[in-house]
């Protein structure tokens, strides 16, 4: 069972149990009576009083420190130190005062002495042990405060104590050694303890303040002991009289307060003014009255070590304060996860190009902005977590320095997004270095210990030529990164006719009137069979030949189609014209299949699979010979929603292939369960995928052909472009080779011919 034990733990200070503070309120009466009994006696010492009874009241105080040593385990050290040095000071009161008994003339260095001074090297100690417990993340500088609080407290006692006692120190050296360590002894002391409270200023605890009050009473009695000793005053035997026990009654009474728990954050700690201060003036008052009276060596060395530390503490001040503006100045324009330049030093630098360039008789400079967008950055936050993301990041800033020049400017704009700024550069070196810092960044990041592979967007845009302000120049680089980002081009350049909102509209009618119009064309691009060698279908790609920008590609209007709500008529032209071919190329004797892309609003539209029927029977085509690509990221945006599609057009007859697979960190296990036929490996992990370094990609593309196959699934290769990818494609057993290596997305003439020499050379 658990006994709650009567405590005095009031407001968190002290956490003594009732008995104990009981007995603390008798000897603080016993104090005073001691008090009352020195007045009335005045000069009068009795062995009795004076002697046992006092070193009673030590010896208890002890015990009593003792005590709280065996009770709390978290102030046992410091509780048994204590108790030591106050046990050792009360047995030497005892041996004084049996000494005193037998002799009237106790010679200096008595038996009590050893036992008295091991009084200080225990209470040093603790007071050493406090300031490095308490101390926390103490500044440098702090420890001069506390040096000159200390040296200056020290000098103005030095003055009084060894003022005293320097005729008096004795014939043997023995004598001289004994009268030197107390009064040296209590100048350490009050050092440290003011020294210490300098050093911890605000953060000083209640052990602490007690403990140091006791010091300074403990040096006060000291002082006036040794004054008492070559001129005796009532008030000065009276204070040395009361001084010692109530320093012994301090001492004990520290121990029991309550420990400060750890706190949540590790402040750096500051120094206040006050103690450092006085120190610093103490030291000035005890070197200007040595200039008018006599003041022993001791004090006058305590003070100039005042002065000297504090000479050297401000001129410490001077250059940390210097240095802590710049290094201010330089983190207020970093980016505190990956080092590289923040919004902040944009602004900066923006503010500074642009203002000079609306000077009027301003050289003609130029500057171009590259906004970086990490592409599926979120894909590896989710698979690897968020500390993986973040190592990652720190990674970019000296990958991306090392296709830079020194002037360029790389900043983190926030998330995965950074903007570099070229100095004096026009669009095609600034669209090469894009292109440098693309392949810098297609290596793979070590992120805990696995190689991670990213591909970035990049958005090029230039001052004054795109925008005459920052805002507008941001903008200007964000739009084409999202149009390289679509268009999975890497690096794409403003373009006004394209990005510019005024433009896009204009843009948008046109893609409205062009669908209405069927003014729109399919290009194909042949797919092999990897076991045959023959052409066994072909993947319908859409055109667009504009009339005033030349042939814009499927990834830049895409978009706009689905902001204008066009896609359901734009997929009902391609599967028009792509069946319309496909029904040709059969009634010619070529049994190719084709592949049509659909879109995720395609597939969530209640009308998708009736045009998809509709358009089958239109052109008598079985459902066997078509095959429709979704998207990995697509089906993974509404999984349960694009599950039940699927299976209708499962049971429909129709195919349905996963394109861009491995886009998406997904698992193919987790496809596994759509109704899907194929899947198609995206092309980022298929191109150049027999050159050197990409060993991983290798791993991955042979683990999804065999886990594809596993799954019954048919595997596509698409973005093969050279013999030695082929090669390695088909010795992993891949099914369906696409790319420009074996055809380019071309016109269906060129297909049927390329269909028709294929036939010729069979028979
Ligand atoms: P996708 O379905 O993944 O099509 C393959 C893209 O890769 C095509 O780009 C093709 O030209 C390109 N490609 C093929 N072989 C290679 C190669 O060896 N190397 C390289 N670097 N690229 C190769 P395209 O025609 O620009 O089409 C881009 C995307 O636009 C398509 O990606 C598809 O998602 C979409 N798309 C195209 N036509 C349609 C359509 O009719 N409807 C819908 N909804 N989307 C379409
Ligand atoms: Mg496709
Ligand atoms: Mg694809």
């Amino acid at each position: 069972m658990l006994v709650r034990r009567p405590t005095l733990a009031a407001a968190g200070s002290w956490g003594m149990p009732r008995w104990i503070a009981a007995v603390y309120v008798a000897m603080a009466a016993g104090l005073v009576a001691y008090l009352v009994s020195l007045i009335v006696r005045l000069g009068g010492t009795s062995a009795a009083i004076d002697g046992w009874l006092v070193a009673g009241f030590e010896v208890t105080a002890a015990a009593l420190c003792l005590t709280r040593a065996i009770t709390s385990p978290r102030t046992r050290k410091l509780a048994l130190l204590l108790g030591a040095a106050l046990l050792a000071w009360g047995l030497g009161d005892c041996v004084l005062t049996a000494e005193q008994m037998v002799s009237a003339n106790v010679t200096t260095p008595s038996f009590a002495d050893p036992l008295y001074l091991c009084f200080y090297p225990l209470l040093y100690t603790v007071l050493l042990m406090l300031i490095k417990q308490d101390g926390g993340r103490v500044l440098p500088g702090s420890w001069l405060d506390g040096a000159v609080a200390g040296f200056g407290v020290a000098a103005l006692f030095a003055t009084f104590l060894f003022g005293s006692i320097e005729n008096s120190l004795g014939d043997t050296p023995a004598q001289l050694a004994t009268n030197l360590a107390y009064p040296v002894g209590d100048l350490i002391l009050l050092g440290l303890a003011v020294g210490g409270s300098a050093v911890l200023s605000g953060s000083t605890t209640l052990t602490w303040r007690v403990l140091a009050v006791a010091c300074a009473i403990n040096a006060v009695g000291d002082t006036f002991n040794l004054i008492n000793a070559t001129q005796a005053s009532a008030v000065g035997l009276i204070l040395d009289g009361v001084a010692w026990p109530t320093s012994i009654l301090l001492i004990s009474m520290s121990v029991w307060a309550q420990p400060r728990s750890k706190p949540v954050i590790n402040r750096v700690q500051t120094t206040g003014f006050v103690l450092p201060g006085l120190g610093a003036l103490l030291g000035l008052i005890v070197l200007f009255t040595g200039t008018l009276r006599h003041v022993g060596m001791a004090a006058l060395a305590l003070a100039t070590a005042t002065l000297v530390v504090a000479a050297v503490r401000f001129a410490l001040s001077l250059r940390g304060m210097s240095s802590l503006t710049q290094e201010r100045h330089r983190l207020s324009l970093t980016d505190e996860l990956t080092g590289v330049g923040n919004r902040r030093m944009l602004s900066h630098v923006f503010d500074n190009f642009f203002s000079e360039l609306a000077e009027p008789e301003a050289t003609p400079r130029r500057l171009a902005f590259l906004f970086l967008d990490l592409d599926k950055f979120k894909e590896v936050n989710d698979s690897f977590g968020h500390s993986a993301g973040d190592a990652l990041l720190r990674q970019l800033g000296p990958r991306l320095r090392s296709a830079l020049r020194n002037e360029d400017v790389v900043v983190r704009l926030g998330g995965d997004e950074l903007g570099i700024v070229l100095f004096n550069t026009d669009v095609q070196s600034a669209t090469q270095i894009a292109e440098r810092m693309l392949m810098s960044l297609g290596l793979p990041f070590i992120v805990e210990g696995v190689g991670v592979t990213i591909s970035a967007s990049v958005g090029v845009a230039m001052a004054p030529a795109d925008a005459y302000e920052s805002e507008e120049l941001l903008r200007c680089a964000d739009v084409a990164m999202y149009r390289a980002k679509l268009a999975r081009t890497g690096v794409a350049i403003y373009q006004a006719e394209l990005d510019d909102e005024g433009n896009r509209l204009r843009l948008a009618e046109e893609l409205r009137t062009a669908v209405e119009e069927r003014s729109l064309s399919l290009n194909f691009q042949p797919q092999v069979d990897l076991q045959t060698g023959s052409v066994i279908a072909a993947e319908a790609l859409l055109r667009w030949v504009h009339p005033r920008l030349g042939t814009v590609p499927p990834l830049h209007f895409l978009p706009l189609a689905e902001e204008l709500g066009l896609m359901m008529p734009l997929t009902v032209l391609v599967m028009d014209m792509a069946f319309e071919q496909c029904a040709a190329w059969h009634a010619a004797g070529n049994h190719v299949g084709v592949s049509v892309n659909v879109s995720a609003s395609n597939l969530l539209d209640d009308r998708f699979l009736d045009n998809v029927r509709s358009a089958l029977d239109k052109y008598q085509l079985t459902p066997s010979a078509c095959i429709l690509e979704i998207t990995e990221t697509t089906i993974i945006e509404d999984f349960q929603a694009c599950k039940r599609v699927i299976e209708q057009l499962r049971s429909m007859g129709i195919a349905v292939s996963i394109d861009d697979f491995g886009a998406g960190f997904t698992s193919l296990a987790y496809l596994g369960s759509l109704a899907v036929s194929e899947v198609k490996l995206d092309r980022s992990f298929i191109t150049g995928l027999a050159a050197e370094g990409r060993e991983r990609d290798r791993e991955l593309v042979r683990a999804t052909i065999d886990r594809g196959h596993a799954l019954g699934l048919r595997v596509v290769a698409e973005g093969i472009e050279d013999h030695g990818s082929l090669d390695m494609l088909a010795s992993m057993g891949c099914d369906v080779a696409q790319g420009y290596y074996m055809g380019r997305p071309a016109p269906a003439v060129e297909v049927t011919r390329m269909l028709g020499a294929a036939q010729a050379l069979a028979s």
